[in-house]
């Protein structure tokens, strides 16, 4: 492919080219959540591209100190 594509984008096919890994997108499964990302299993957070919420690194951090958050919260009232 790279040799085929060599033609219309001369240089791609060296040995420089760095081959980028698959991307398996595991966001369109969505699962019911609250505002502070707690399933509907009590307690039971879920955060980041498995549970469909982000897309990206930034993202997913963010969606995990979301959770983190009101679970801290939760343990401090105890
Ligand atoms: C090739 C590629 C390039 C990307 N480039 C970018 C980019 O440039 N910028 C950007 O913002 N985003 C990029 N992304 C997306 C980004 O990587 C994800 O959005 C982000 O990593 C999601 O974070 P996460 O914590 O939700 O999931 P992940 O980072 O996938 O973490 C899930 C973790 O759970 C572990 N795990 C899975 N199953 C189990 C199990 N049964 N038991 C225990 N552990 C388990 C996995 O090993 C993994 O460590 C890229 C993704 C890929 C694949």
């Amino acid at each position: 492919m790279l040799e085929i594509l060599d033609n219309i984008a001369p240089g791609i096919f060296s040995r420089h080219t760095l081959l980028y890994g698959v991307e398996v997108k595991f966001y369109s499964h969505r699962i019911k959540l609250t505002r502070h990302l707690e399933s509907d299993i009590g307690n039971l957070f879920v955060v980041g591209d498995g549970a469909g919420i982000t897309r990206g690194l930034i993202q997913a951090s963010i969606s995990g100190i979301v959770a983190g958050k009101e679970i801290a919260s939760r343990l401090k009232a105890l």
